[in-house]
C-alpha cells in the first residue's frame, strides 16, 4: 500500500515525507532549520502565550513602522489564514466565502511580481483552493498538512499513512456526536473537524467531551484542539502552521523576504512564534503572540488594500530619479 502510494505521488509530482521517528534525519536533507523546528516538538494550540514580551499593537496605529519594513525588503511573502480572516464565520462552514472588496484585494496581490501569497487554512486543500480559486496563489490546507503551488505539492506522509486509523475513529466520532443538533462532523481525510456553532450551550459541552472521550483512545496517533465552536482532531505529529510557513519560506528562499502572516485561530500562533522576524498580525482579541492585531476581516481586506497601494507607491519611488541626481 506504502509503495503504490508513493508510486502514484511521484506521478502526480507530489513531495512527501515522514515526520515522526525519523524526521530529522528525513528532513536535514532538505532543510536544517525545519529539522530545527520539528525537533523542538511545537504543539499548536495549547501553546503558552504568556511568554510573550510585547505588546500588541493595533495595526493601523502603526502603518509607518510596517512601510518603513516594506521599503527595506526585497520580497514580501503573505500569509493569510481563511474563516475568520479573509471571510467572515458563518453559521454553516459551508457558506463562508470571500466578499468582493477581498477578492479584488487578494487577486491585485496576487499579481504582483515583488509579493507571493499563501493561504493557509484548516479546510481541505480541495476546499480552500476552490473557494478562493485566485491562479498564482500558494494554497496550504489541513493547517499545512497539504501544501499546493500550482507547479509544485506536497503532502505530510505520516498523515496520509494515518487515514485508516482515522476513518475508523472518524467512524465512532459520529455514530455518538451525529445525532446531536447543530453538529457537523467533516472527514478532511487526513483531520476531521467537529462543529458545534449551532448546537445548544448544554449539547456542545457534551460534543466536546464526547469527541475528547473517544479521541483518547485513539491517543497514540491523534490529538484534538479547540477553535472557534470547532474541535480539530489532527495527527498526533510536530507538523502546524507554524512548520508549514517554515517550510514555505525555505521552498521559495529567504533572502531578503519579509514575512507578513494574518490569522484568528489558536493554530495560527504555530506561525506567530515561528515569525518573530517578520510580520505578525491576529485578528480579533485574544491573548496572543502576534506583534499586532486587527479587530475584524472587513479590516484584514483594508489591510490588503493599503498593502497594494504601498508597493505601488514604493515601486514607483525607487523608479524616480532623485532630483539632486
Ligand atoms: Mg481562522
Amino acid at each position: 500500500m506504502r509503495n503504490g502510494w508513493a508510486e502514484s505521488q511521484a506521478q502526480t509530482g507530489i513531495l512527501s515525507f515522514s515526520v515522526t521517528s525519523n524526521a530529522s534525519a528525513g528532513l536535514s536533507r532538505f532543510s536544517p532549520l525545519l529539522s530545527l523546528v520539528l525537533d523542538s516538538g511545537l504543539e499548536h494550540a495549547e501553546r503558552d502565550v504568556s511568554c510573550k514580551t510585547t505588546m500588541t499593537l493595533t495595526l493601523f496605529d502603526n502603518l509607518v513602522e510596517i512601510e518603513r519594513r516594506i521599503g527595506a525588503t526585497g520580497r514580501i511573502l503573505l500569509f493569510l489564514d481563511f474563516d475568520g480572516t479573509l471571510a467572515s464565520i458563518t453559521e454553516e462552514p459551508a457558506r463562508a466565502q470571500l466578499s468582493p472588496a477581498a477578492r479584488t484585494a487578494l487577486t491585485e496581490l496576487s499579481r504582483r511580481h515583488e509579493l507571493t501569497v499563501a493561504v493557509i487554512s484548516g479546510r481541505r486543500l480541495s476546499d480552500i483552493r476552490a473557494r478562493v480559486g485566485i491562479p498564482g496563489i500558494i494554497y496550504a490546507g489541513n493547517h499545512g498538512l497539504e501544501i499546493d503551488s500550482g507547479s509544485w505539492s506536497f503532502r505530510v506522509f505520516e498523515a496520509t499513512r494515518l487515514r485508516p486509523i482515522l476513518l475508523s475513529l472518524c467512524r465512532q466520532i459520529r455514530d455518538e456526536v451525529e445525532c446531536i443538533p447543530g453538529v457537523l462532523v467533516e472527514d478532511k481525510l487526513l483531520t476531521l473537524s467537529v462543529h458545534y456553532r449551532l448546537a445548544s450551550d448544554y449539547d456542545a459541552k457534551r460534543v466536546v467531551r464526547l469527541v475528547r472521550a473517544i479521541t483518547a483512545t485513539f491517543s497514540d496517533w491523534f490529538k484534538v484542539t479547540q477553535g472557534r465552536k470547532v474541535l480539530e482532531v489532527r495527527p498526533r505529529i510536530s507538523w502546524d502552521k507554524g512548520t508549514a510557513v517554515t517550510w514555505i519560506r525555505q521552498r521559495l528562499g529567504n533572502h531578503n523576504t519579509l514575512a507578513i502572516y494574518v490569522g484568528d485561530d489558536s493554530t495560527d500562533e504555530d506561525a506567530f512564534a515561528v515569525l518573530r522576524d517578520g510580520i505578525s498580525v491576529r485578528v480579533g482579541s485574544s491573548d496572543t503572540l502576534a506583534g499586532y492585531e486587527l479587530a475584524d476581516p472587513d479590516l484584514v481586506c483594508r489591510f490588503l488594500r493599503w498593502l497594494n497601494s504601498a508597493l505601488d507607491l514604493r515601486n514607483e519611488s525607487t523608479r524616480t530619479p532623485s532630483s539632486s541626481g
